[in-house]
C-alpha cells in the first residue's frame, strides 16, 4: 500500500458531539515526518476551549443525565459498536496515523485493530463492576458501591495514539465517566477520526470531548482544571512530574501516569544467537525506537557477546528505511524535527563517551526525519546512552559475566517499565522475572501486550496500571452506605 490518498475530514475541536473551531480562531500546522509536507491546518485550543469541554463533560455526568441513566448493558452495546466502527475504518485511521507520525503502515493498522479489541474487552466489564455487602458488628447493613469518579482528563502522546487512547477511553466509558481528551499535537487527525466514530456509535453529547493543541497550554489547562477530578497521562517522566504538581496545586486530582523507560533485555549464553538477535533488534528498532518499553539496554553474556554484536550490526544494516506506506519498508522516520535532533544529539554523546559505533549514527536521505538504525557496542552502565531514554533507533549492547550481577545492573535505573530475558533455562527466567523491578517482564519475546494484562511502571516509570481489570479502578471511587437496622417492633 504505497502513498494512499488519505481523506482528512476532521480538523477541529470536538465538544458536545460537534466539531468546532477554537475560541481564539487559531490553528497550527501539521507537518508529515514522511516527506515534510503540510498535512493540514488544525484548530488550536487553549484554556478557554478546555473550560468549554469540561462544562460539556460535567453536564453529561450530572445525576439523571442521559449518560448516567444508561444501564451498564447499554454502555456495553455502545463500546462494542465503537469497536466495530474502529474495525470498519481501520485502514483510514491507520493511514492518517502513518501520515502524521511516520509509523510503518502495517504497524499502524495492527495498532488500530488492537484498539478495537480494547473497546470490546471493556464492553465486557460494563455490567461486572460491583460493590460488596460487608459484615458489621453493630447491627447495621453496610454496602459499598463502585461509582464512576466523574469528569476525567486524559493526555496522550503520538507514538501509539490510537491504542493509548483506547486504553484510556474504554475503561473510563465502561464505568460511566465523561472525558476531556488532549491528544498529542503530532497525532490530532487520526484521533479526530476515531472521535467522530463515537458520535456514530451513539455516545450522548458531552461524554467524549477532544481539545487539540499544545502541552503547555491545553495539557496544562487539563491538569490544572478544578472540575476535572482525575487525570491519566502517558508521556515523558518530565511532563508526568509537572502533571502531578499541577494536580496537587489545583484540586488533588487522582493521577495515573505511564512514563518513560530504559528497559533492559538480558540475553543468556544458552540461546540460539540468531533468534536472540532478532528479538533484541525488533525490541529496540520497532516504531523507529519510539516506544516507551523499547529495550534500550541489551545485556549480552560475554560468551556470545562478539557474535551477538556482529549479527546485530548485520541485521541493522539490512533494515530497510523509507516511505512507511511501502510494505517492504521496516522503519519510517522519527515523528518530528525536534525528536530527530534530540536522537542525533544522543548519538553524538554516545560517540564521545567511548562507546563503539558499529553502524548507523547518521541521517538517512535529505527529506523527512529518518535516522539509520544505530548500534553501539562496548557500552558501559555509567554512559549517558545507557542511562537516559533516547526514544530513537539506537541500540546499546552491554556485556555481562554473571547472572546475579546483571540483575542488579538491570535494576540500577530510575525507571521500571519493561524488561525481558531470553533463555532456555526456566530457573533463570523465573528468577529474573521475580527479581526485576519493572511493571512488565517478557520471557523469550518482547513488548507483547494484550487487553486483559495490566500495564504500567515501577519507580519513575509511572503510577497505577492501565489495561486489564486494574484500569477500571482508575475511574472508580467507592461509596460506603451504612443502614441502621431497626429491630421489628
Ligand atoms: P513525548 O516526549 O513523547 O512527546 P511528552 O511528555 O512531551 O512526550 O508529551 C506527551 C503528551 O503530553 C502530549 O500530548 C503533550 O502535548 C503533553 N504535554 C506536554 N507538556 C505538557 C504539560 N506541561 N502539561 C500537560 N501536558 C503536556
Amino acid at each position: 500500500m504505497a502513498n494512499p490518498k488519505v481523506a482528512i475530514k476532521y480538523k477541529k475541536i470536538f465538544i458536545n458531539n460537534e466539531f468546532i473551531d477554537s475560541k481564539s480562531g487559531k490553528t497550527f500546522t501539521s507537518i508529515s515526518p514522511v516527506n515534510e509536507s503540510v498535512v493540514a491546518e488544525i484548530a488550536e485550543g487553549d484554556k478557554a476551549d478546555v473550560d468549554a469541554a469540561v462544562r460539556a463533560a460535567k453536564a453529561a455526568f450530572e445525576y439523571g443525565s442521559e449518560w448516567r441513566n444508561l444501564q451498564p448493558a447499554q454502555r456495553a452495546i455502545l463500546l462494542n459498536k465503537l469497536g466495530d466502527l474502529v474495525d470498519r475504518d481501520a485502514e483510514q485511521i491507520a493511514s492518517i496515523q502513518t501520515l502524521e507520525n511516520g509509523k510503518v503502515y502495517a504497524q499502524s493498522f495492527g495498532e488500530v485493530k488492537i484498539a478495537a479489541n480494547v473497546f470490546r474487552y471493556y464492553a465486557g466489564w460494563c455490567d461486572k463492576v460491583h460493590g460488596e455487602t460487608l459484615p458489621t458488628d453493630n447491627g447495621q447493613l453496610v454496602i459499598t458501591r463502585k461509582e464512576p469518579i466523574g469528569v476525567v482528563g486524559q493526555i496522550v502522546p503520538w507514538n501509539a495514539p490510537i491504542l493509548l487512547l483506547a486504553l484510556k477511553w474504554a475503561p473510563a466509558l465502561a464505568v460511566g465517566c465523561t472525558i476531556v481528551l488532549k491528544p498529542a499535537e503530532q497525532s490530532s487527525l487520526c484521533t479526530l477520526h476515531i472521535t467522530a466514530l463515537t458520535k456514530e456509535a451513539g455516545f450522548p453529547k458531552g461524554v467524549i470531548n477532544v481539545v487539540l493543541g499544545y502541552g503547555p497550554t491545553v495539557g496544562a489547562a487539563v491538569s490544572e482544571h478544578p472540575d476535572i477530578v482525575k487525570v491519566t497521562f502517558t508521556g515523558s517522566t518530565e511532563v508526568g512530574k509537572k502533571i502531578m504538581i499541577a494536580s496537587g496545586k489545583s484540586n488533588l486530582k487522582r493521577v495515573t501516569l505511564e512514563l518513560g523507560g530504559k528497559s533492559p533485555l538480558v540475553i543468556c549464553d544458552d540461546v540460539n544467537v540468531d533468534e536472540a538477535v532478532n528479538i533484541a533488534h525488533e525490541a529496540i528498532f520497532s516504531n523507529s525506537g519510539q516506544i516507551c518499553v523499547a529495550a534500550s539496554r541489551t545485556y549480552v553474556h560475554s560468551k556470545i557477546y562478539d557474535e551477538f554484536v556482529k549479527k546485530s550490526k548485520e541485521l541493522a544494516l539490512k533494515r530497510k528505511l523509507g516511505d512507511p506506506f511501502d510494505s517492504t519498508v521496516a522503519q519510517g522516520p522519527q515523528v518530528d524535527k525536534k525528536i530527530f535532533n534530540r536522537v542525533m544529539n544522543y548519538i553524538k554523546i554516545g560517540k564521545e563517551s567511548g562507546a563503539k559505533l558499529e553502524t548507523g549514527g547518521e541521517r538517512f536521505g535529505t527529506v523527512g526525519y529518518y535516522i539509520k538504525p544505530t548500534v553501539f557496542s562496548n557500552v558501559t552502565d555509567d554512559m549517558v546512552i545507557a542511562k537516559e531514554e533516547i526514544f530513537g533507533p539506537v541500540q546499546q549492547i552491554l556485556k555481562y559475566e554473571n547472572f546475579d550481577d546483571v540483575i542488579k545492573r538491570a535494576n540500577n535505573t530510575t525507571y521500571g517499565l519493561g524488561a525481558g530475558i531470553i533463555t532456555n533455562d526456566i530457573n533463570k527466567a523465573l528468577k529474573f522475572s521475580q527479581a526485576i523491578e519493572s511493571g512488565s517482564v517478557w520471557v523469550n519475546q518482547y513488548a507483547a501486550l494484550t487487553p486483559s494484562a495490566p500495564f504500567g511502571g515501577y519507580k519513575q516509570s509511572g503510577i497505577g496500571r492501565e489495561l486489564g481489570p486494574d484500569a477500571l479502578e482508575n475511574y472508580l471511587q467507592t461509596k460506603t452506605i451504612s443502614i441502621k437496622l431497626t429491630p421489628p417492633a
